[in-house]
């Protein structure tokens, strides 16, 4: 019987191990390690076992980070254009001459 207390972590040389791995029979630290359908892996194994899943959620998350995208524009766009019909609301005595009228904000 081996003793877990005198093994090392497998991806970190100074800590100890508190768990190991099934999959690839190595050992880990508590930060190395996931439990997983009642069973403790590794990262990688964890990684490797779950990756069909992985892969959804990588092309889910980078379809909500799109819309987050689209969304903090559209929240941008709204914004200036509510600004830009406030400036345009504002009596017109406020932006007389001809720096108002030209739009420089419409120039770019
Ligand atoms: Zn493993
Ligand atoms: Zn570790």
């Amino acid at each position: 019987m081996e003793d877990l207390q005198q093994q090392r972590c497998f991806n970190h040389l100074f800590r100890e191990a508190v768990a190991r791995c099934p999959e690839c029979r190595r050992y880990f630290c508590r930060e190395c390690v996931t439990e997983h359908e009642d069973r403790v892996l590794c990262a990688g194994c964890l990684g490797k076992k779950i990756n069909p899943d992985a892969s959804d959620l990588t092309r889910f998350s980078r379809v909500s980070r799109m819309i987050h995208f689209l969304l903090g524009g559209m929240l941008l766009w709204i914004f200036f254009y509510y600004l830009g019909q406030m400036l345009l609301a504002l009596p017109s005595a406020f932006h007389e001459g001809t720096l108002w009228e030209l739009g420089w904000w419409n120039t770019q």
